[in-house]
C-alpha cells in the first residue's frame, strides 16, 4: 500500500487509492486538511496539526510554521519574518532553535508527515511504510532530498517525489487530453503563488515553464483584512491601534476572523463579523461585503499576471494555445480569483476538482499507478478492430490498422473514380472485412470538390484518435482546401464479443473475402483497360499486324467473360495476357505522340 501526500507550507494532506476511488483522509476531527504547523512544548509531545495552530498565539517562539520554506535550503537564503527563531551560520543549512533544542526544517516536515502516516494507519487499520510526496516544480536537488530525508524520519520510504502541478493535472484527469496538449496550473495557496505550464508528451507531463512568487498567497488577503477591520474598529489612533494590534493575542484572534470572514465570502455576498477585542469588553459587529473583501484582494491578486504572462513567453506559447486551465490551492476558492484566471487567459478555469485537494488526490492517483492498483488505462488503449473507408468496388481500405496504440493519426490521398463528379462520399468503416457493407459503418459525410477528369481530384482523408478513443475524420480537397472535419462515436468502445465475432467472421471469410478484393482490383483495372485499348486500336491500329490485331481482341474478349462471371483469378490472368499483348500497342501510341509533337513544333518555327 503507497498512500498519497500533499506536503504543502499551509495545510497537508494524505490519501489512499481503493478499488477504483481515492480516498483523502481524515484526521481525529474529521478535518482531511492538516495545518503544517509544529508546536515544540518545553515539556510532554510535540502537537502537530489543528491543535499546535492554538499554541501560536500561546507560544509563538515554539511553533513552527512553514518549514517548507526552509527545506534543503541554507542560511540567508530565506530572510522572512517568523515568529520562531531561524538560526545558522550564513551558507549552512538552516536551524530553528526551539528553546535549548536545534531543530532541522526536515525534523519539521518529518512530524507533520508522521502524524499523516499515523492518521492513514488507524484509518485503514493496517500498517502504511511508502508514500509519493509531492514538491513545487521548481524545488532543486538540495529541496527535494531534503524532503525524501522528512519521509526517511518519519519512517516513510519515498517511492515517488512528484511535482505538484503535474499531481494536480492527473487529478483533473488532464493525462487523457491528446498528445502534446498544453495545460496552466494556476496555484495559489496560502503563502505562494505558483504557475506551471505542462505538457502532455505520451502520457506524460513536462513542465515547459514554471514562474511564480513565494511570497504572495491567501496570507497577504487576510493581512489587508486584519488591516481594514483594525482601522474600523473604533481605536482612530493609529499609534494606539499598532500597540494593540503588537499583543500577539489580540492579532491571532483579529486574524482568525478575518480568515473566517474571507472563507465564508467565497460563498456569501456578506458576512458579520464580530470583534469583541479591541476595544475593551465592548463588542462590535461589522458587515463585510464580497465587493470590499474583492477591493481589498485585488491590487495582491493582480500580481500573480506578470508571473502568468511570463510563464506563457518562457514556455514560448499564447494563452489561446493552452488546451485547459486548472486551478489549485485554496484561494482559488476565491470568486475574483477565478474571474481574474478566466481574464488573464481568455477562458473558464476548470474548477472540477476541489482546489485545495487536487495535489493530494494526484499524488494519490500516482501512488496507485506505481502500486500496480490503477492500470494505466489510456497508455494501453489500442484499437480492437482497424477503421478505415470504402473505396472504389466497394472494397475497405484501412487507414488504422487494428491494435494500433491510441493516440493515433494517420491518412491518405484519395482520388475521383468518374470524371466529373462532385463529391465523394465518405463512409467511414470498422471492421476486418475486404468488402466494405460486410463491415460496420461507424459514419458517412460527403466532401465536395469541383468536376474535374477522372483521377484529377486529389482527396486527403485522416483519421485521428484521441486519448479517449474518439475518432476524427478529417477529409480536404486538396485543390480548393475546403475541408470537412466530423466526429466518430468512439472507435475504441466495442464489446468484447463484438470484436470476437468480427475476427471470427473473417477468419471464417478469408478466402472468399481475398477473392473479392482480387476480383474488384482486377476488374477496375480491367474497366480502364478496355475503352483505351479500343481508343488506341483506333488511332494506331493500321500499323499493327493482323496477328497482333487478332491476338489482342481475343484478349479483351476473354476479361470481358471472366468479368462477367465473377471468376477472380481467370479475370485477374486475363488483364494481364492483354496487358501483355497491348505493349506493342502502347509503343506505337507514344511514338505516334511524339510524331504530332514535332510536327507541331516544325509549324511553329515556320
Ligand atoms: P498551501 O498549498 O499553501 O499549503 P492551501 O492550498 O491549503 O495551501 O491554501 C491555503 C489558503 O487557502 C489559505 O490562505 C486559506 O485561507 C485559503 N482558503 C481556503 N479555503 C478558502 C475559501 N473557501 N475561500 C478563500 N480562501 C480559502
Ligand atoms: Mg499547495
Amino acid at each position: 500500500m503507497i498512500v498519497g501526500i500533499d506536503l504543502g507550507t499551509t495545510n497537508s494532506l494524505v490519501g489512499v487509492y481503493d478499488s477504483g476511488f481515492v480516498t483523502l483522509i481524515a484526521d481525529e476531527a474529521g478535518e482531511r486538511l492538516t495545518p503544517s504547523v509544529v508546536h515544540y512544548p518545553a515539556e510532554g509531545e510535540v502537537l502537530v496539526g489543528r491543535t499546535a495552530v492554538r499554541m501560536r498565539t500561546l507560544a509563538p517562539k515554539r511553533t513552527v510554521y512553514s518549514a517548507k520554506r526552509f527545506i534543503g535550503g541554507r542560511v540567508g537564503e530565506e530572510e522572512g519574518r517568523f515568529d520562531y527563531p531561524v538560526v545558522g551560520q550564513p551558507g549552512n543549512p538552516v536551524r530553528f532553535r526551539i528553546g535549548d533544542v536545534m531543530v532541522s526544517p526536515e525534523e519539521v516536515s518529518a512530524q507533520v508527515l508522521r502524524k499523516l502516516k499515523m492518521d492513514a494507519e488507524r484509518a485503514l487499520g493496517r500498517p502504511v511504510e511508502k508514500a509519493v510526496v509531492t514538491v513545487p516544480a521548481y524545488f532543486n536537488d538540495a529541496q527535494r532530498n531534503a524532503t525524501k530525508k522528512a519521509g526517511e524520519l518519519a519512517g516513510l520510504e519515498v517511492v515517488r517525489i512528484l511535482n505538484e502541478p503535474t499531481a494536480a493535472a492527473l487529478a483533473y484527469g488532464l493525462d487523457r487530453l491528446q498528445d502534446r496538449a498544453r495545460v496552466a496550473v494556476y496555484d495559489l495557496g496560502g503563502g505562494t503563488f505558483d504557475i506551471s505550464i505542462l505538457e502532455l508528451n505520451q502520457g506524460v507531463f513536462q513542465v515547459l515553464a514554471t514562474n511564480g512568487d513565494t511570497r504572495l498567497g491567501g496570507d497577504d488577503i487576510d493581512a489587508a483584512l486584519v488591516e481594514y477591520l483594525a482601522e474600523q474598529s473604533g481605536v482612530t489612533a493609529r499609534e494606539e491601534r499598532e500597540r494593540r494590534l503588537a499583543d500577539p493575542s489580540v492579532r491571532a484572534r483579529l486574524r482568525e476572523a478575518a480568515v473566517d470572514a474571507k472563507h465564508r465570502l467565497s460563498e456569501a455576498e456578506q458576512v458579520d463579523v464580530s470583534l469583541p477585542f479591541l476595544e475593551g469588553s465592548q463588542s462590535q459587529v461589522f458587515v463585510i461585503t464580497r465587493e470590499l473583501l474583492e477591493k481589498l484582494a485585488r491590487p495582491i491578486l493582480e500580481r500573480t499576471r506578470i508571473r502568468c504572462a511570463r510563464a506563457l513567453a518562457d514556455a514560448g506559447l499564447r494563452a489561446d494555445e493552452l488546451q485547459e486551465v486548472v486551478l489549485v490551492g485554496g484561494s482559488t476558492r476565491m470568486p475574483v480569483v477565478r474571474a481574474l484566471v478566466a481574464e488573464m487567459f481568455g477562458r473558464t478555469p476548470n474548477t472540477t476538482q476541489n482546489p485545495d485537494e487536487a495535489v493530494a488526490n494526484g499524488a494519490t492517483l500516482q501512488a496507485a499507478i506505481l502500486d500496480g492498483a490503477l492500470r494505466e488505462v489510456v497508455l494501453l488503449d489500442v484499437t480492437p478492430l482497424s477503421l478505415g473507408i470504402e473505396t472504389f468496388g466497394g472494397l475497405m481500405n484501412v487507414i488504422v490498422p487494428r491494435n494500433t496504440t491510441i493516440p493515433f493519426k494517420a491518412g491518405e490521398m484519395f482520388t475521383n473514380a468518374v470524371a466529373g463528379q462532385r463529391s465523394m462520399l465518405i463512409r467511414v468503416l470498422q471492421g476486418e472485412r475486404e468488402k466494405a457493407d460486410d463491415n460496420w459503418e461507424l459514419g458517412r459525410f460527403e466532401i465536395p470538390f469541383e468536376p474535374l477528369p477522372k483521377g484529377q481530384a486529389r482527396v486527403g482523408v485522416q483519421f485521428e484518435i484521441d486519448a479517449n478513443g474518439i475518432l476524427k475524420v478529417l477529409a480536404r480537397d486538396m485543390n480548393t482546401g475546403s475541408e470537412k472535419v466530423v466526429e466518430m462515436a468512439s472507435a475504441v468502445d466495442v464489446s468484447d464479443e463484438a470484436v470476437e465475432k468480427m475476427l471470427e467472421d473473417s477468419l471464417e471469410h478469408a478466402f472468399e473475402d481475398m477473392n473479392a478484393r482480387i476480383y474488384t482490383e482486377a476488374r477496375l483495372k480491367a474497366e480502364e483497360m478496355l475503352p483505351s485499348v479500343e481508343k488506341a486500336l483506333a488511332l494506331v491500329g493500321d500499323r499493327l499486324s493482323a496477328e497482333n490485331i487478332h491476338a489482342i481482341r481475343s484478349a479483351m474478349e476473354d476479361v470481358r467473360v471472366a468479368m462477367h462471371s465473377n471468376a477472380a483469378q481467370q479475370l485477374k490472368k486475363a488483364a494481364a495476357i492483354l496487358d501483355d499483348c497491348t505493349q506493342v500497342l502502347a509503343t506505337l501510341l507514344v511514338e505516334s505522340a511524339m510524331d504530332a509533337v514535332s510536327q507541331n513544333a516544325g509549324g511553329v518555327g515556320q
